[in-house]
This record gives C-alpha cells, sequence and structure tokens, in this order.
C-alpha cells in the first residue's frame, strides 16, 4: 500500500511541472475514467526509492471568471478528499497572493496534511517567497524548483515517514510469510544473500578514505542512535565487517575495516593494511563512498582508491569531509570539481556531495546521491533504444578503418547489470582502438543519463 500525494495550488506556480518529474515518461492519464473529473491527472510517481501516487490539479487556465474559480475550488476538494497528503504550492518569485490565500483555507478547513512548498525558487530566487509563505500559517516552507530538481531530496525526507507509515499499515495486513530479521543476521556467507527475497536485501556500501578523512565519524553519525540496535556485526567473511543500519529510512548495510573497529595505527604498516582492508570492503559494497579530507583532496592515495573501485565496477559517489572547516566554498567546490574531472577521467560523471561528517550537514544529499547511483547501477536499456542511438553514433563517427578493414558495427545489447555491460556485435572487434570504445561509453553515459557507474562495452565478431 502506498500514499497518495495531491498537488494543489492556483495555476501556473508548477503544479505540472513537479508533476511530470515525479512521474516522468510512464505517465498514467486517468482523465477518461468516469468520476474523476477530467481535470485531474493520477500518475505511480518515484522520488529515489519511495513510490506513491500523485494527484495534479493542473489544467486550468489563470482564473478569471467566477465560474472557473468555482471548479477551481470544487477540483482542489475533490483531490484533497482523495489524497493521504497536500503539496500545497506557491510561486516563489511572486510571492503570496490572495489567491493562495484562498487555497490555504481550504486546506485548513478540510484539515489535510498540507505540505508548503514554494516553488521556482532555483538559485536565490524564491527567497522573498520563501519568508512571506510562513504567513500561511502551514508551518515550515520547502523551497523547491520542480523546472531544476532542486529541493527533491526536502521533499523526500518529509515524504519518507510518511511512506513508511503506510508500509508499517500495510504489513499489519498481510500475512506473515518472510524469515525474521534476526535468522537474517545470522548468515556467515556473502552466497547466502542470493537467496533471499531480493526485496529485503539493504543497501550495501562500503566508505573507504585514507586515514584521517573521517570515516569512523561518517559510519557513526549514519548509523547513530541506531548502533545499540543493530550492533557491529562479525564479518560476512573474515575479510570484512558488516554493520546494518536504517539511514533516512533504507535498509543499509555498511562495510567497513577500519572506520569501525577504532582505530589505534600509528605506524606505517599498519596504516597501509587499513587501506587494504578498505579495498576489500569494496568487493561487498554496490555503493562505494570515497571519502576525502576537504584539505587535502586527490591525493595519490585517494586516486588509487577510487580507481579501485571503478576497476571493481561499483558505483561511485565522492564525498569531501570537512566542508565546516572551509571558508570560500564556492571558490573551493569550483576547484574540486576542476581537479575532480582531470584526475579522475574514468569517474566522469560521479557524484561530488560535501559533508561534514562532524556536524551531519549534507549527509541527506549523500544518501540521494547514493540512491540515484545504485540506481543508475542497476539501470536496464531496451535494445531497440540502444539501437536507435547507436545508429546516430555510427553516422556522427563511424568506427576507423586500421589498415584498409572496415570496421562494421551491427548492433548493440545490454547483456548485464550492476554496473551496466553491454556487447556490441561488429565486424574485426580486435581491431576496435580504445578511443571509440571510449567514444561509445561517455556516449552512452550521456544519453542515457547514467552517471556515477562503470559501464563497461565489449566488442564481439559474428560468424
Ligand atoms: P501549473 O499551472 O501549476 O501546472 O504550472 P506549470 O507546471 O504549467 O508551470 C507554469 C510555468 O512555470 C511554466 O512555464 C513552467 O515552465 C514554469 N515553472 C515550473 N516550475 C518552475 C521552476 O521551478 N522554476 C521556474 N523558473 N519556472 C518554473
Ligand atoms: P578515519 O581515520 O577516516 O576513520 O577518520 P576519523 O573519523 O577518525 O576522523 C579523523 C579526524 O577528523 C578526527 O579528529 C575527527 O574528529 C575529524 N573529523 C572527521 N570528520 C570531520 C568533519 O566533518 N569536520 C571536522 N572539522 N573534523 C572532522
Amino acid at each position: 500500500m502506498t500514499f497518495t500525494l495531491a498537488i494543489v495550488g492556483r495555476p501556473n506556480v508548477g503544479k505540472s511541472t513537479l508533476f511530470n518529474r515525479l512521474v516522468g515518461k510512464k505517465l498514467a492519464l486517468v482523465d477518461d475514467q468516469p468520476g474523476v473529473t477530467r481535470d485531474l491527472r493520477e500518475g505511480d510517481a518515484k522520488l529515489y526509492d519511495l513510490r506513491f501516487t500523485v494527484i495534479d490539479t493542473a489544467g486550468l487556465e489563470e482564473v478569471t471568471d467566477d465560474s472557473l474559480q468555482g471548479r477551481m475550488r470544487r477540483l482542489t476538494e475533490r483531490a484533497v478528499e482523495m489524497a493521504d497528503v497536500c503539496l500545497f504550492l506557491i510561486d516563489g518569485r511572486v510571492g503570496v497572493t490572495p489567491s493562495d490565500e484562498v487555497f490555504a483555507d481550504i486546506l485548513r478547513r478540510k484539515n489535510a496534511r498540507v505540505i508548503l512548498g514554494v516553488n521556482k525558487a532555483e538559485g536565490k530566487a524564491g527567497d522573498g517567497g520563501a519568508i512571506e509563505a510562513w504567513s500561511l500559517g502551514l508551518g515550515e516552507p520547502v523551497r523547491m524548483s520542480a523546472e531544476h530538481g532542486e529541493g527533491m531530496d526536502d521533499l523526500y525526507h518529509i515524504l519518507r515517514p510518511i511512506g513508511a507509515e503506510f508500509e508499517e499499515r500495510a504489513a499489519l495486513d498481510a500475512p506473515i510469510v518472510d524469515v525474521d530479521v534476526s535468522e537474517e543476521e545470522a548468515e556467515t556467507e556473502a552466497d547466502e544473500d542470493a537467496h533471499k527475497p531480493t526485496e529485503r536485501r539493504p543497501l550495501q556500501i562500503a566508505v573507504i578514505g585514507r586515514p584521517n578523512a573521517g570515516k569512523s565519524t561518517l559510519i557513526n553519525k549514519i548509523i547513530g542512535e541506531d548502533r545499540l540496535l543493530t550492533g557491529p556485526e562479525a564479518g560476512i567473511t573474515r575479510d570484512a565487517i558488516s554493520v546494518r543500519t536504517n539511514w533516512f529510512g533504507t535498509p543499509t548495510r555498511i562495510f567497513d575495516t577500519a572506520g569501525m573497529r577504532k582505530k589505534a595505527r600509528i605506524n606505517d604498516k599498519l596504516e597501509k593494511l587499513s587501506v587494504a582492508d578498505g579495498l576489500r570492503a569494496v568487493r561487498f559494497a554496490e555503493v562505494v563512498v570515497v571519502l576525502l579530507d576537504v584539505d587535502i583532496p586527490f591525493e595519490q592515495q585517494d586516486l588509487r582508491i577510487a580507481d579501485f573501485a571503478e576497476t571493481e565496477g561499483r558505483a561511485v559517489v565522492v564525498a569531501v569531509n570537512k566542508w565546516d572547516l572551509e571558508g570560500d566554498k564556492q571558490e573551493k567546490l569550483a576547484e574540486l570539481k576542476e581537479m575532480f574531472e582531470r584526475l579522475l577521467p574514468q569517474l566522469r560523471g560521479a557524484p561530488l556531495v560535501t559533508v561534514s561528517a562532524k556536524t551531519g550537514r549534507g549527509l541527506d544529499r549523500l544518501h540521494g546521491a547514493i540512491l540515484r547511483a545504485h540506481d543508475v547501477w542497476n539501470r536496464r536499456i531496451t535494445t531497440a533504444r540502444l539501437n536507435s542511438w547507436l545508429g546516430a553514433m555510427t553516422e556522427a563517427h563511424p568506427p576507423p578503418a586500421p589498415s584498409g578493414k572496415r570496421i562494421k558495427l551491427r548492433y548493440m545489447t545490454q547483456v548485464k547489470t550492476r554496473p551496466p555491460g553491454f556487447v556490441a556485435m561488429c565486424s574485426h572487434p580486435d581491431l576496435m582502438p580504445e578511443s571509440y570504445r571510449r567514444y561509445l561509453v561517455n556516449g552512452l553515459r550521456d544519453h542515457f543519463d547514467m552517471p556515477g557507474t562503470p559501464i563497461r562495452v565489449t566488442f564481439r565478431g559474428q560468424g
């Protein structure tokens, strides 16, 4: 069971834009369904790992006459009745209008559970609107930009507990058939995971980085209070230690070594060992968080670690820690991005997130980036889409003709996920130059929006 979110507000505040963002391409139009007015649209929304139903009340022109005003009111009331929670949008650039106040009244009278969204607030725009919005008496406004996708993390963190509430209700209604958690905890072999129902598999992450980057601090912050419930769990194998937690509502297993055993390492030999331990943890992880120290970022050791994660085929998120110590954040960020692109071209497009493990700042963004990277890592692209893309790519730049032999690319198909792997059938696969593989990999990454994951392309001949 999921919950239903209604997006309400006066025309032109960005309701449809937000609806489309939440629903993506799989837009379900139900306007011909009896009993639902033509102006209510319903769709299956997805926000990171959260699924719910969304209703949009858009589709009305700017209200000029009374009948329309009445219709809009009835429509909103209907949506409120159908929904478990309402997202009331105002335009942050315009501020609170009398028309917004009418909507606020409707919501109050209906006793609706309301999230107040201040839209069009990308950059600094909407600063004023966000302050004014308090006057509506509907609680703390959430700044967002439906068009640019800003504020979606905040929205997620507000909706997540609501999702959990509904899941709990559903669980109470469902027959109990699944193994209980203590049994799952008792497993000793990673392979056993394969037999578990996949939806119960926690997200597996590893935090790696040089000594003193802040790994222990970060992991402890993530585990927080939950630590007492889960406890460090003696390893899945002798090589790695993992701990389970519920991070912002996502069941998560964190693999670590040095981070969890408090280090008492001073001499070089032991320190090297701890890095090797971290590298082992990578093998168990789906998403690897490469933690950098803002004062000494992208040092040789960091680059080796990041490269290792890529080679192992893990999704990668780069987190720059100790951001609280940084004075000129704007300038530093630009510098970090430039270094990232220059020093780690193999991780092109991977997210770079600034955090403070100490204060907890930015951890919500880190969480969001990890979920997104995990999603991309699991991505599957249909053969039809691949090949229409491949056609355009080869047309723009045909494969070269080394020593006069023309390489003809026939077609491409995705053969695996985690990370995405593709096979391209062609003539003379052994002659295909590395530069052309890079051209295709970069093209796949850009066209199908797959940042933060390794992409493998193999060339194969055909009889
Ligand atoms: P609705 O009538 O409430 O459904 O509003 P629409 O979604 O149709 O948006 C109205 C206009 O606002 C469109 O031109 C959108 O492109 C624009 N818009 C929507 N969201 C944003 C945003 O976050 N920032 C900016 N600058 N414009 C937006
Ligand atoms: P590890 O060796 O990677 O596990 O690093 P630790 O977690 O032990 O942290 C190393 C040092 O950095 C400790 O003194 C931490 O208190 C400090 N530290 C960790 N995270 C932060 C942060 O976000 N901000 C600041 N100012 N210090 C931090």
